[in-house]
């Protein structure tokens, strides 16, 4: 029999019933060689002998093992039946013989001879792995021997061999083996990669084809589904985990499709199929395998038809198809939100011309250049499409809920869009000049339609054309007169800036017993035609035109001013002036410095100037508010928030930035008599105050019952029409403090 390396399946099982029988047969020989010796009766002894020789014998021939002893040469000293049948022979015939009178090859009977030989050289018991050839079918069977070297009666080593046939197992090993391989092949060959997670130790095994799928070798994983997870983009995790987690709560297999990122950082779409194969009794998985197929030329094929049928190739933007799902989509949210918006038709100026005297290229690179320019001047959340030719549409929401205000903000848009397209281009080498005209239709009202607001939009812009193109028309001529009238307002506003036609008026804020004991500062305008202008004009105005810090500054000014001039006078020298400052002026990069500047050359007091903060600025980019405040604290200006409880406060910022007051907004104190919850919203932020150590003025009020109610709450100080509308400095002067 030929040594073999390869362990059977139940090697340690069967080992230890190898030994046992092992032992049994010595301790049975030993006892029949005892009698023998013995001075036993010698007829008892000798039938007992019989009876004891004929038993071992049944023992051994009934063996379904190969059951050899051997001299110290190698020779059979005993062997059972089986194995004499399988040499085809008879145990008698092989006494004093070796392996090779027998064994097929004299290769077998050399190995099998000096295996012996070396086992009782060292003395250990051994198992062995051997083949040998059947002599009545000529096959070749596997065996598994115990090699057990013993010493023998006349002095000389002996070996008892049982040899257990495993050939059965070993083939069907051997088919598994075969199988999984073939497995193996025809998965790598499908392009399927295969992964195999043991729930129990958590552990992922992969074939080699998911390796590749992902550009891994092995030295990138730790071999648990940490590297799953590792391969997923973050956002697709939750999902994917979703699936896997329904699958492993026993709701069937699982498919799911999702992208995987590879070493290299680049992503591939994969179907990712998989099921448990294996629960506990109390249906807790145990195991779960699945594959993934690369799905990426499917999905890009889908995305590039998806492409084809939602964009225009020339420009890559939208076509006409996705801007009318847009649209629609625009109009179902704005009925929502109460947000207008405005659709925008856009036509080139004298496209045609262009096409034939330049020719068809220089047409579309115009075109090209065109879609670039519209998506870069547009908003992030607008939409710019072309309808086909040299038309474009543009879609812009949230323009807020009031139309004036919405019209305004469509035509500080449009009127960028004209300017931009105006702007000289280079096509082909040479220098061309267009324009392009604009028609423009708000929406927002609940029953328009995009088809309609095509048509007014269209129509605004065939105005446009008939008004010398190169400009842009509203559909509504009302709105356009509006628009007009807005835009001239911004004009004469930014004119008055620089004419200095801003001043302030003075409001006071009282104490508990009405004594004054400051001013808040609110701009007016004093129009060359119109007169005074309140702010509620042209703020938002200004805000929209980008002339808040110019207006900001002035006000600031005129406010330093103030308190210099009220420095001279001991009755109002310690009277605090407050100045609104809106978010964009805050934000401006130099604006501590200017208000710095501003303290220094007036000779303002820093510690009676407090700038009054909206919530919704605090809450942009805190850090930098922060800061800015922080600084301009440490000189001792200080911080007030404007209309307190319209926005969404958060008690974390209260508590971290240096501020000093909160101002109740008017809305709440207007009803505070008539409307419970305006009562305890008052209550709230008074108690709020408290807790934090801020001050509150209550504005807008105009009642004493208002006054009383605050002052029984604990609100410290007033202002509103009830102790003085806001006046000229003059007029507040006249009234002793
Ligand atoms: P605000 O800061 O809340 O100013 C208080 C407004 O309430 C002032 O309106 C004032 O006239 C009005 N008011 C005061 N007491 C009463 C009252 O008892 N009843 C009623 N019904 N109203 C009262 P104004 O002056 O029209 O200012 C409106 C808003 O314009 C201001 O609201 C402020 O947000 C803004 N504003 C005014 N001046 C400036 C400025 O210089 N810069 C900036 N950025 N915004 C300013
Ligand atoms: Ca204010
Ligand atoms: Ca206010």
């Amino acid at each position: 029999m030929n040594d073999a390396a390869a362990p059977p399946l139940d090697a340690v099982h069967g080992d230890l019933a190898l030994h046992a029988r092992a032992q049994e047969i010595l301790s049975l020989k030993a006892r029949l060689e005892g009698l023998t010796g013995s001075a036993w009766h010698a007829g008892d002894a000798q039938r007992d002998l019989l009876a004891q020789k004929a038993l071992l014998r049944t023992v051994l021939d009934e063996s379904p093992d190969f059951i050899v002893l051997k001299d110290h040469q190698g020779n059979f000293l005993l062997c059972n039946q089986p194995v004499a049948e399988f040499y085809g022979t008879t145990p008698e015939a092989m006494v004093g013989k070796h392996d090779g009178h027998f064994s097929a090859t004299k290769e077998q009977a050399d190995q099998m001879r000096a295996s012996v030989l070396a086992i009782m050289a060292h003395g250990r018991t051994e198992i062995v792995f051997e083949e040998s050839t059947d002599h009545r079918s000529g096959q070749t069977r596997w065996f598994k021997s115990i090699k057990k070297p013993f010493l023998g009666d006349n002095g000389l080593p002996r070996i008892l061999v049982i040899a257990h046939d495993i050939t059965d197992i070993r083939e069907a090993q051997q088919k598994v083996q075969d199988s999984e391989r073939r497995l193996r092949y025809v998965l790598n060959v499908t392009g399927e990669g295969v992964w195999d997670w043991d729930l129990r130790t958590n552990a992922l095994q992969h074939n080699q084809r998911w390796y590749e799928l992902l550009g891994l070798d092995g030295t990138h994983l730790t071999g648990t589904v940490r590297d799953f997870q590792n391969c997923l983009f973050p956002e697709d995790l939750p999902d994917v985990m979703a699936a896997v987690q329904r699958c492993l709560d026993g709701h069937g297999p699982y498919r799911h499709e999702h992208r995987m990122r590879r070493l290299d950082g680049s992503a591939i779409w994969v179907l990712d199929r998989g099921d448990v194969v294996e629960r506990d009794a109390q249906g807790r998985p145990l195991r779960m395998v699945g594959s993934f197929t690369d799905v990426t030329e499917r999905r890009q094929a889908e995305e590039l038809t998806q492409r084809l049928a939602f964009y225009d190739p020339l420009t890559g933007l939208p076509n006409r198809r996705l801007m009318l799902d847009r649209l629609q989509h625009a109009l179902a949210l704005g009925r929502r939100n109460g947000q207008l918006g405005a659709l925008m038709f856009i036509d080139l100026d004298n496209f045609k011309s262009l096409n034939d005297s330049h020719g068809h290229a220089s047409g579309d690179a115009l075109l090209q250049e065109v879609a670039r320019r519209l998506r870069d001047c547009l908003r992030a959340n607008d939409t710019a499409a072309r309808m086909g030719g040299d038309e474009f549409v543009v879609i812009a929401e949230d323009l807020g809920t009031l139309p004036l205000e919405a019209a305004s903000q469509a035509q500080v848009i449009a009127a960028r869009l004209v300017e931009c397209i105006a702007q000289p281009y280079e096509l082909e080498g040479k220098r061309y000049c267009g324009s392009g005209s604009i028609g423009i239709a708000l929406f927002g009202l609940p029953d328009d339609t995009a088809d309609e607001l095509l048509k007014r939009a269209d129509f605004a812009m065939y105005q446009a054309k008939d008004a010398g193109r190169h400009t842009l028309r509203f559909f509504d001529p009302a709105m356009q007169e509006a628009v007009l009238a807005r835009a001239a307002l911004a004009a004469d506003l930014r004119h008055g800036l620089e004419r200095g036609e801003m001043f302030i008026h003075l409001q006071p804020v009282v104490d508990g017993q009405g004594r004054r004991v400051g001013a808040e500062a609110l701009a007016r305008w004093l129009h060359p035609v119109r007169g005074v202008v309140q702010p509620l004009e042209f703020i938002e105005l200004a805000e929209q035109h980008g002339l808040i810090p110019v207006l900001g500054r002035q006000v600031l000014e005129a406010a330093c001013k103030q308190l210099a001039a009220w420095a001279d006078d001991a009755a109002t020298r310690q009277l605090t002036l407050s100045v609104n400052v809106s978010a964009r002026q805050f934000h401006q990069p130099g604006f501590v410095e200017e208000v710095l500047q501003t303290l220094r050359h007036t000779g303002a007091d820093a510690n009676l100037l407090k700038l009054e903060l909206t919530e919704s600025l605090l809450l942009h980019d805190v850090e930098e508010v922060a800061q800015k405040m922080a600084a301009l604290r440490a000189h001792g200006v200080r911080f007030s928030i404007d209309d307190f409880g319209t926005g969404y406060s958060s008690l974390a910022y209260l508590k971290r930035l240096p501020l000093d007051e909160l101002k109740i907004d008017r809305s709440f104190i207007n009803d505070l008599l008539s409307d419970p919850n305006d009562a305890s919203i008052v209550q709230t932020i008074l108690l709020l105050a408290r807790s934090l150590s801020l001050k509150v003025v209550a504005e807008g009020v105009e009642t004493v019952g208002q006054q009383h109610f605050l002052a029984r709450h604990g609100c410290p100080f007033f202002q509103g029409y009830l102790f003085g509308r806001p006046a000229p400095a003059a007029a507040w002067e006249a009234v002793p403090a």
